[in-house]
This record gives C-alpha cells, sequence and structure tokens, in this order.
C-alpha cells in the first residue's frame, strides 16, 4: 500500500504533472458521483442541449429542478483533494489542472488556470447575445419570479435531486436574458449532445502534450471529452497514473492506478513531496491510507 502512495508520489515529485479530475474527486464535497462506486443510478436522464433548446417544457422542467438542486453544489466547499492539488500546484510539481467537474472547486482551493473542460454551474448564458452573468444572480431573479416555489417541493433526495409533478413545473416561470432583453438563458455547462468548444479542447491538448505526466483524478473516463486526452498522452509516451475508485475506461494505459479515497491518498503524496507540508498522524508507519486495490500496470 504505502509502495503505491511512494509510487505515486515519485512521479509527481518529477514535476510537469497535469491534473485531469473528474466526478471522483468532489464526493468527499458532498457532490454526488452517478457513475462512482456507490452506483447510485441517475434518477432522471441527463438533460441534452437539443431538448434543452428546442422544447419549452424541458427547459422549464430543468430550471424548475436545478433552481432547487443547484444550491447543494453552491454550498459545497473544497476538500482535501482538492487543497492537496492546490498546494502541488503552488509547488510548482502541477502544471495545469483540466477538470470535468463543473463545480468550481478546484478554483475556490486555490488553484490557477484551470480549465473547466465542461463549463461552470455557477455562470450562466445568454444563447442569443452571449453573455455570461453569474448563476446567483439568477437565482435571486427567479425567486423573485417564483415566490414560494420552494415551499411547493415535493421531495428533495439526499443527493440533490428533485421530485417534481408536471404541474409544479408547469407552474414555473423561467426568466431571460436581461441584456438583449430576449435571450435564452443556459448553464454555462457542456450538455449532453453539445460538443466542448474547440479552443478549450486545443488549451488541453497543448497541456497534456507538454506534460511529462498525466495525472487522473476521480474520472472513470466514461466520456469521450475527457478520455480523449489519456489516449493523446498514452501516444506521445508519457506517463497515465489513474487515480480513482473503481475500474476506468483508461486502466488499459495506466503505468499506474490507486483505488483509494482521494482525499486521503493526495495529501500523502503532499507530505512526501512538498517540502515543509505537515506530516498527518500515522504517516510513515506503515500506510495508514486504505488503499482498496492496486493495480500497476506494466509499461
Ligand atoms: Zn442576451
Amino acid at each position: 500500500m504505502t509502495e503505491t502512495i511512494d509510487a505515486l508520489a515519485g512521479l509527481v515529485a518529477a514535476g510537469g504533472v497535469v491534473v485531469l479530475s473528474g466526478a471522483g474527486l468532489s464526493t468527499e464535497s458532498g457532490i454526488p458521483d452517478y457513475r462512482g462506486p456507490t452506483g447510485v443510478a441517475r434518477r432522471h436522464p441527463p438533460m441534452t442541449y437539443q431538448a434543452f433548446t428546442r422544447e419549452p417544457a424541458a427547459r422549464r422542467r430543468y430550471w424548475a429542478r436545478s433552481h432547487l438542486g443547484w444550491r447543494m453544489v453552491a454550498r459545497a466547499s473544497p476538500n482535501d483533494g482538492h487543497r492537496a492539488v492546490a498546494r502541488l500546484q503552488a509547488a510548482g510539481l502541477v502544471d495545469g489542472v483540466i477538470t470535468q467537474n463543473v463545480d468550481g472547486l478546484h478554483t475556490a482551493a486555490g488553484s490557477t488556470g484551470v480549465v473547466d473542460l465542461h463549463g461552470r454551474l455557477d455562470t450562466v448564458v445568454c444563447l442569443r447575445c452571449g453573455d455570461r452573468t453569474s448563476r446567483e444572480e439568477l437565482d435571486r431573479r427567479l425567486v423573485a419570479a417564483n415566490p414560494g416555489f420552494d415551499a411547493t417541493v415535493a421531495v428533495v433526495n439526499p443527493d440533490g435531486d428533485v421530485e417534481l409533478d408536471e404541474e409544479r413545473v408547469a407552474a414555473f416561470r423561467l426568466v431571460d436574458c436581461t441584456r438583449c432583453g430576449a435571450g435564452m438563458l443556459k448553464p454555462d455547462v457542456v450538455f449532453f449532445g453539445e460538443t466542448v468548444p474547440a479552443d478549450r479542447v486545443s488549451r488541453c491538448f497543448a497541456m497534456v502534450d507538454a506534460a511529462r505526466s498525466l495525472l487522473v483524478l476521480g474520472s472513470s473516463l466514461t466520456v469521450w471529452s475527457g478520455r480523449r486526452f489519456v489516449l493523446r498522452a498514452a501516444k506521445l509516451g508519457t506517463a497515465v497514473v489513474i487515480a480513482n475508485q473503481g475500474v476506468t475506461r483508461g486502466d488499459g494505459y495506466a503505468a499506474l492506478r490507486v483505488d483509494a479515497p482521494l482525499g486521503r491518498v493526495l495529501p500523502q503524496v503532499v507530505q512526501r513531496v512538498v517540502a515543509g507540508a505537515d506530516r498527518a498522524p500515522g504517516d510513515g508507519v506503515g500506510g495508514s491510507v486504505p488503499v482498496v486495490a492496486v493495480t500497476p500496470v506494466a509499461g
């Protein structure tokens, strides 16, 4: 167990690390990972860009549910895993952070220059004039447009998903862009059926191309938009390290696999490679990290 952390620390200590993070890094902040080891199934199919933009009823349903559910994300704060990444970046070992998460927690933890591959939930974009505004501001407008709506909710599940009957949804009032006066508002995140902006992808490829190693944190690499960077690194002969609870679709490319909670593993890596970092109680006495399974892959 300790050997795996040591191997991970050794790779990080060499510097030139580019981090690619996914939902698994934010589960310890209370944000559910729908594809993670808990196996929690999504209760509702994900909204597609096509449905959101073409079907007023679908759009209304999205905003009504999201209006109630997004506060869980807004309340979430970074965990030890996010903080560890920020410390490694401050120490000059991590050159860049690419995240598939839309929660903004890397930046909140102090990381800089984070590429939010799939956008951010705290930002809203007008599909007509392109104006970007804060979700907080929209929240205030939606509350004003829907007085008492919160009280009508039947069930808010522990993971923040919301059960709403169609009658309530039909009564929910949407608001439009205040800048152009008529534009449709959409959270500034990449929906299913939508592609990541090309310049953002290019920026990520440039980061991966310049990296000494690619460190995947908490992603099952199910989605191509993230997995392509693993394939690129592997093609270039760049070391791929995957730390995730459960198997991933990139395991075959990994020089090292760590299957353990990131909030425990990453602080131990920081202790090993950052001078002056606090040593946790129990560190150095034989692996205090409960590594569930380790799969070092040759090559
Ligand atoms: Zn507008």
